[in-house]
């Protein structure tokens, strides 16, 4: 294959994007998977005692070509998507995944990783690199590489069965989403939702040739009912209809047969299986398993962590309900709030409270005021500087995949570029939802072995959804942010200098690779704060027209709204966290107690909202069924612990410092004890080297305005 004709097999810079095209995909990948296989044949046959530079080294390298072009072909995929594309990515995704299950389970591979951890050479070691020699351990024994042959079969039994299952989780949820939908053809039964739910109800009824309004249970149709609606019946009907999907409610005779889409077997059986996973890897039970690669130590801390939590929370969850309880009765003549009637009621206490709209607040935050804004808080907290990149480098045009993207470079104290980032904000019809960081190279050294080394500079994308700029009476206007648009971006422009500022020499650690999976949000949450900093926020607003800061009464009304029902919100995070671990902890499949029966129990010890005996919640809880969240649900949380806390030495060291929380002596040891060391060494030990202790709920809870 002719390497230089093919821009996905050119690993000396940048990614050539405008040259890269679908055809070039499927023999690029095809090259890298043939080039890998044979590297690893090689090393797997090799009589030679493994060291670090001829058996560690020559996989990461061919690991990295593969996931560096690969990387490419998802974000395209991601960003830049067409019919041709998505097919090409399709026909090869099974190739990678297969690829790499098999390397999960290279029996070969495992024992040479472990004649390397028993060696001399392990002990003489960066302490990075035997992190990650014993990572690769670790998953090589949770992939089940130290069964029995009989025990290994009924593992990939299992895990192939466990994957099926998930996947029907998910299929029968869908379906059953689908199935449902409600038409209103009397306009007095819609009063309440907005103009804009309705206009698309109007088409989809249209679409089926009928009069009125068609909702359903997607989130932008059924939410604004709930939220809106002032007719009771259509929320409680659209209510049940939710939280009864893909139960027995939904086992329903149709002309071609039975159409079961009920998840509670199957959440039987996967929680049956994961269980007999758990006791074949030598676990006690799943939640073990889930917990071996993640920051928090056992199931009783987890346990511990949500309840205390839960003690401190549920007095202001409870008042909260109090409020609400009391303001509908007087204001919305709703004496007995049913679960149907909260989001409505809270809506209107809401408007009736905080008296402003994201529509204020967004003239506000222009993009020529929030970028720089954002880059000038890094730059005085790290002591680097962000520049947009020049276009031409090496002789070559930086290439973009689309005219909105831009490229910045950072440069440390010293002048010398460490990271780049590439950045693409708005919506578009070729965009997958969302907004997200990823890599698209890792910072490593290269060429240690032969004396001169280079550092490979890393590189990440920055891709968000917000409104584009537009032309108003000819003449153009910035984009516009909301506030909650603008934490988002804080918040991955957080996961991005965590990539970006690592200072860690190997790949497999370097920025956020290896780092816990519980962890893993606390310098993007970090970043989330200094979006309600008074003088952070002065720093970066400029209303689109006036020209003026931010005003200090919009900024109080914004603060005051912020944590408005935290107590309750925190109390039903709680509620599914505990409910998930116990599930995968203490929960006995085979046992008389059932799913909901535990569910049960966990909502009177924490929840100040009890639903109705319908209510079938566990049939949708997808993070944990049908998604990668079983006996992890509490990581949402415990990350929370963490970026508040970390933030709160900022707040701590505030009063003694000129600059205020943007104090550049406490924003170092941030870098270099947080960032700079990526995965090199276990979270808690990188967060007790920043914070001086262990991390502490206080924090959090002062942000949430839970303090006495
Ligand atoms: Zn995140």
């Amino acid at each position: 294959m002719n390497t230089s004709s093919n821009p996905l097999l050119d690993f000396s810079g940048l990614p050539r994007f405008s040259e890269i095209n679908p055809e070039h995909i499927t023999p690029a990948i095809e090259a890298l998977l043939n080039e890998n296989k044979a590297i690893i044949d090689e090393i797997r046959h090799d009589p030679q005692t493994p060291t670090w530079q001829s058996f560690v080294q020559p996989v990461v390298d061919a690991n990295e070509r593969l996931s560096r072009a690969w990387g490419q072909v998802s974000h395209l995929n991601a960003v830049m998507n067409t019919p041709e594309l998505r097919e090409i990515y399709n026909q090869n995704l099974p190739l990678i995944t297969q690829f790499y299950a098999e390397l999960s389970q290279d029996q070969r591979l495992f024992e040479k990783f472990k004649q390397l951890r028993a060696s001399k050479e392990y002990e003489t070691l960066s302490l990075a690199r035997k992190k990650i020699v014993d990572d690769e351990l670790r998953d090589f024994r949770l992939g089940g590489a130290e069964l029995s042959p009989e025990k290994k079969q009924r593992f990939l039994k299992i895990q192939e069965a466990l994957s099926e299952l998930s996947s029907k989780f998910n299929d029968n949820l869908l379906d059953a989403t689908n199935a449902f939908s409600l038409l209103i053809e009397n306009a007095e039964e819609v009063s309440g939702i907005p103009e804009d739910v309705l206009h698309t109800a109007r088409q989809m009824a249209e679409k089926d040739g009928r009069q009125g309004w068609k909702f359903t249970l997607h989130m932008p149709s059924y939410l604004p009912v709930q939220q809106y609606a002032d007719n009771r019946i259509l929320r409680e009907k659209m209510y049940h209809a939710f939280y009864t999907r893909a139960s027995e409610y939904n086992v329903t005779d149709d002309k071609n047969g039975e159409k079961n889409w009920d998840n509670m077997p199957l959440i039987n059986k996967i929680l049956e299986l994961r269980e007999e996973e758990a006791k074949l890897l030598g676990y006690k039970n799943y939640a073990e398993v889930s917990l071996a690669t993640k920051m928090a130590s056992s199931p009783q801390q987890v346990l511990d962590f949500l309840r205390e939590l839960a003690a401190k929370a549920k007095p202001y969850a409870k008042k909260d309900l109090q409020e609400l309880q009391q303001f509908a009765a007087e204001q919305l003549n709703l004496p007995k709030l049913e679960t149907w009637d909260i989001p409505y009621a809270s809506e209107k206490l809401r408007q009736a409270r905080y008296a402003f709209s994201d529509q204020e607040v967004k003239q506000y935050f222009p993009e020529n005021k929030v970028l720089p804004g954002m880059f000038k808080l890094v730059e005085k907290l790290y002591h680097i500087s962000i520049v947009p990149a020049d276009s031409v480098e090496l002789e070559h045009q930086i290439q973009y995949w689309h005219p909105d993207v831009k490229l910045f470079d950072i440069f440390d104290a010293g002048g010398s570029l460490i990271g780049r980032f590439y950045v693409d904000l708005y919506a578009r019809s070729t965009k997958r939802g969302g907004a997200w960081m990823d890599g698209a190279i890792s910072r490593r050294r290269i060429g240690c072995e032969q004396g001169g080394s280079v550092v490979q500079i890393p590189v990440a994308y920055l891709t968000c959804n917000f409104s584009a700029p537009v032309e108003i009476k000819g003449k153009p206007r910035p984009a516009l942010f909301t506030h909650n648009e603008v934490i988002v971006l804080f918040h991955e422009f957080g996961h991005g200098l965590h990539h970006l500022l690592t200072q860690v020499d190997d790949l497999n650690v370097s920025g956020i690779n290896g780092v816990e999976w519980d962890a893993v949000e606390l310098p993007s949450q970090f970043m989330e704060n200094f979006c309600w900093e008074w003088d952070v926020l002065t720093e970066m607003t400029q209303h689109v027209e006036t020209g003026e800061s931010l005003p200090r009464a919009l900024f109080d009304k914004m603060l005051a709204a912020k944590n408005f029902q935290s107590g309750m919100q925190m109390v039903r995070q709680i509620e599914f966290a505990l409910f998930d671990m116990h599930l995968h902890y203490d929960f006995n499949p085979h046992g008389d107690k059932t799913v909901l029966q535990l569910l049960d129990e966990v909502r009177s010890e924490v929840a100040v909202i009890i639903p109705p005996d319908y209510n079938r919640f566990p049939n949708s809880f997808a993070h944990i069924f049908g998604g990668g969240y079983a006996a992890g649900y509490y990581s949402y949380k415990w990350a929370e612990v963490l970026s508040a806390d970390a933030y709160g030495l900022f707040e701590e060291n505030a009063s003694s410092s000129i600059a205020g929380v943007m104090d550049a002596d406490t924003g170092s040891r941030f870098k270099q004890e947080i960032l700079a060391m990526g995965g090199s060494r276990p979270a808690l030990e990188s967060f007790v080297a920043f914070r001086g202790r262990e991390p502490q709920m206080d924090a959090l809870l002062r942000h949430n305005g839970m303090t006495a």
